[in-house]
């Protein structure tokens, strides 16, 4: 295991290799509240499976961790339903952007995966279920502040209010899925919680130790508090492995070897399995809507460490 003084210098070396490209990509405009971040903002955070942290840039600067929330959401669901999670939603990837309809259709209301809106909207009816949202929402929080050992863990408000406004892509998915019948609760109340989970406002420090248990077989390396079974915290990675960049996620498995969760806020959680969590943060996106200069700074971590998986 790396010594302490060797991961501050490889998060040091990453910043310092990522400031010539700072600014690169574009900031999501879609959802109008994230369009104000500044594209100059970078921040990385690593907690090993032996409780150190190592961090650099902007690391303790909240972002909105958007879709990323979908690999807690999908933890919670597999606590609640177990294997009959995937009757509802399958476990291939989209090879289509994060918001595509057109498959939902061809393949009669079950989404791809439980990564792309389609499936994270039947995942977030599963943990529902006819429910009360607001008690839901409450609950997805406290998951994350529980994992990220930090109780300041917030939703923004105004990115939730921002995305209701113009989620007109993600109504329409909800009412397509409430009408093959594989959205159960109201399609307003599932809508609300799902723009609630991805207006979650994090930091990298707080993103890092949150995904911790991913790293560590589904079991907190810190409070030994087990969040999920072995298997399903494999089955979480693969599934962000293999679907949790969209239609670039083998791109993403080619550059940088880790199972990683992008979020269109400029977030990745990257696992390294046994060894570490990594959030990166960088606003900026690449045309499939992923961090442009987050996955570039995995890549160079990847290879400074060697923790590809491959
Ligand atoms: N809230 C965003 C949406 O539903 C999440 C998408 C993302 O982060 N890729 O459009």
């Amino acid at each position: 295991m790396e010594r302490v003084e060797d991961l501050a210098e490889i998060v040091a070396v990453v910043r310092r290799d990522m400031q010539a490209h700072l600014g690169r990509g574009r900031v999501a405009d879609y959802i109008p509240a994230l369009a104000r971040v500044d594209p100059g903002r970078f921040g990385i955070a690593l907690v090993t499976c032996d409780g150190r942290t190592a961090s650099a840039g902007d690391a303790q600067v909240p972002f909105s961790i958007q879709s990323i929330s979908k690999v807690f959401t999908l933890t919670m669901a597999l606590e609640k339903l177990g294997a009959d999670l995937w009757r509802r939603v399958g476990r291939e990837p989209s090879g289509s952007a994060f918001n595509s309809i057109v498959q939902l259709e061809r393949e009669k209301g079950i989404p791809r995966n439980p990564l792309i809106n389609a499936g994270a909207l039947v995942v977030t009816d599963a943990l529902l279920e006819r429910g009360d949202p607001a008690a839901l929402i409450g609950r997805i929080a406290d998951f994350l502040r529980l994992q990220s050992d930090d109780p300041s863990v917030a939703i923004d408000a105004e990115v939730a209010a921002s995305e209701a406004d113009t989620g007109f892509r993600n109504a329409s998915l909800a009412n397509f899925l409430r009408a093959n019948g594989n959205l159960h609760s109201a399609v307003d109340d599932v809508l609300r919680v799902y723009f609630n989970q991805c207006a979650l406002s994090m930091t990298c420090v707080q993103l890092a130790r949150a995904g911790l248990y991913l790293a560590n077989g589904g079991r907190d390396p810190v409070s030994l508090a087990r969040v999920t079974t072995p298997v399903r915290a494999r089955r979480v990675n693969a599934m962000m492995m293999t679907c949790g960049h969209y239609d670039a996620s083998g791109d993403f498995a080619f550059r940088v070897g880790l199972p990683g969760k992008s979020g269109v806020g400029g977030g990745i959680l990257a696992i390294a399995p046994r060894r570490a969590a990594i959030a990166v943060w960088s606003p900026g996106l690449n045309p499939a809507g992923n961090s442009y200069v987050g996955q570039m700074a995995l890549e160079r971590l990847a290879s400074l460490t060697g923790w590809s998986v491959f």
